[in-house]
């Protein structure tokens, strides 16, 4: 892994005026803790510090690990309220869906070209997205998907992206497709960098990745006795006495790291106070933590679920920003290309 892969220097959030961002989510599920401390929050800052950002919602890599996009309006919905409750300012980011920019996804065939199959084949994140994946056979789009990801970042030129562990050999691909199509073609494109945030994987209530997906998140968005209910029902151990081990020890060690990025606190200081109380009192602790953290953000989203047609029309708008830029990227990619036919 190259140099990207490691966590940004102090204060790099505050720099980053001036920076194009672009992040996004699959709608599969309402977004989780995970994707907060994993990346959202710092989207918030980039967006604040000055950065330009970017924020799609990947559409149609949905179909990437399923067969149809189920409840597709609902998780589109659900996802502009999550980033609106965090912070995300649709003024000052442009929200946009994949499958209403045309020639972002127009990119994949030149991108296509620029990587071997077996590069995206060896692809560790495209590997454990198929070992958890929901279809029978595994899809082309599911190999694209690293090349779909690179048209995302590049259509608008980003040169940052904030993003959780799983995402970095994606943005390997990236990189790999903007120097080679800037080798082959004449310089286009920056090579982005990835920003990891104090949490790059969060772990969810079973001790592994925290995932839409398989049944072991909490959502943000989550009531307090839902969070309750599903803290309570966390993986833990046998041993009564609470230690920071995230080797041995992963479900202890995930409800420790949450409470700590809630508290501002370290895990190894909140398992010293819970000491041999055990898990039980270790999972109280945690749901009190969460609730608190989040009650701000849990009722900002309440009140913005009220209005759902504000949705569509932010969605609306970032379409509208994004395919002028897609645009203007693509016609520069055809030139570049020797696709010239006016
Ligand atoms: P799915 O199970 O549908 O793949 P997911 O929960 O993995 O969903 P994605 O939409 O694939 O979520 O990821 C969106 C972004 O959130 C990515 O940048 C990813 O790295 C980050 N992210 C997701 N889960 C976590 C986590 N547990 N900890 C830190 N970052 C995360
Ligand atoms: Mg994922």
């Amino acid at each position: 892994m190259s140099a990207t892969a490691t966590t940004p220097p102090p204060g790099a959030v505050e720099r980053a005026a001036g920076r194009r961002v672009l992040t996004g989510d699959r709608p599969t599920g309402r977004l989780h803790l995970g994707h907060y401390f994993g990346t959202l929050h710092n989207r918030v800052r980039l967006q604040d510090a000055g950065a330009e950002t970017y924020l799609v919602i990947a559409d149609y890599q949905v179909l990437t690990d399923r067969d149809t996009a189920d409840r597709l309006a609902e998780h589109v919905g659900d996802l502009v309220l999550d980033y609106l409750a965090a912070g995300i300012d649709p003024g000052r980011t442009t929200v946009f869906a994949h499958s209403g920019v045309p020639a972002l996804n127009q990119l994949l065939l030149p991108f296509l070209s620029l990587v071997s199959v077996a590069e995206l084949g060896r692809n560790p994140t495209v590997k454990d997205e198929i070992a958890h994946s929901r279809q029978a056979s595994v899809s082309g789009l599911m190999y694209t998907y690293p090349a779909h990801q690179a048209a995302d970042i590049l259509f608008c030129k980003a040169d940052l992206v904030p993003v959780g562990q799983d995402q970095l050999p994606h943005l390997e691909v990236t990189r790999t497709i903007a120097r080679r199509f800037n080798d082959r073609y004449g310089p286009v494109f920056p090579e982005p960098g990835a920003l990891l945030s104090d949490a790059p994987l969060l772990p969810g209530t079973d001790g592994t990745k925290m995932s839409k997906s398989r049944g072991n998140a909490i959502p943000l968005a989550a009531t307090a006795d839902e969070t309750a209910r599903l803290i309570r029902r966390a993986t833990t151990d046998a041993d009564r006495d609470i230690t920071y081990d995230p080797e041995r020890r992963p479900g202890v060690s995930g409800l420790l790291a949450l409470a700590a990025l809630c508290l501002g606190r370290t895990p190894q200081d909140i398992a010293a106070e819970v000491g041999t109380a055990g898990a039980a009192r270790l999972k109280r602790l945690v749901t009190e933590a969460v609730n608190e953290h989040f009650a701000p953000l849990r009722a900002r989203r309440a009140e913005l679920a009220a209005d759902r047609a504000a949705v569509r029309t932010i969605l609306r708008d970032g379409n509208a920003r994004a395919n002028e830029l897609a645009d203007a990227t693509l016609r520069e990619v055809r030139a570049a290309m020797g696709m010239r036919y006016t």
